[in-house]
């Protein structure tokens, strides 16, 4: 399955029908560690989770929402001014991202192919979501 959602960094956990015309995608980090962005520490202590909703990539005509659960860690080195922070997902999405960087580069090709111009047809749009 991962051959059709590659997940870089993630673990697929199902995918879901979210009506007729979409998927939904459930995914969670590979790893039960993260390393904390000021001190480069190494966390294994879950402090909360939380999921992120980012579009992605439409898949066979449906457009694909995927669901990943993202945690928060805590940050045990007792110099590291930072006490917890979120887990990264660096080549699937940037920090605060609401599309995948795939969807990103995707939106990215269409725009500089109608050099900037809004497309004439939602085919010409190659049906992927809208920005956002
Ligand atoms: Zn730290």
């Amino acid at each position: 399955m991962t051959l059709l959602f590659p997940l870089p960094g993630c673990r697929l956990v199902r995918i879901a029908r979210d009506g007729p015309a979409a998927l939904t995608i459930v995914a969670e980090a590979k790893h039960g560690h993260a390393c904390c962005p000021t001190c480069r520490a190494v966390s294994t202590s879950v402090h909360s989770q939380y999921w992120r909703r980012p579009a992605d990539l439409p898949s066979s005509g449906k457009a694909v929402k995927m669901q990943l659960a993202a945690r928060r860690f805590y940050c045990r080195d007792p110099a590291c001014p930072r006490r917890a922070f979120a887990e990264r997902f660096p080549k699937l999405l940037t920090r605060h991202a609401q599309r995948t960087r795939r969807l990103a580069e995707a939106q990215a090709r269409t725009g500089l192919a109608l050099g900037g111009r809004p497309p004439r047809s939602r085919a010409a749009a190659s049906a992927t979501p809208a920005d956002g």
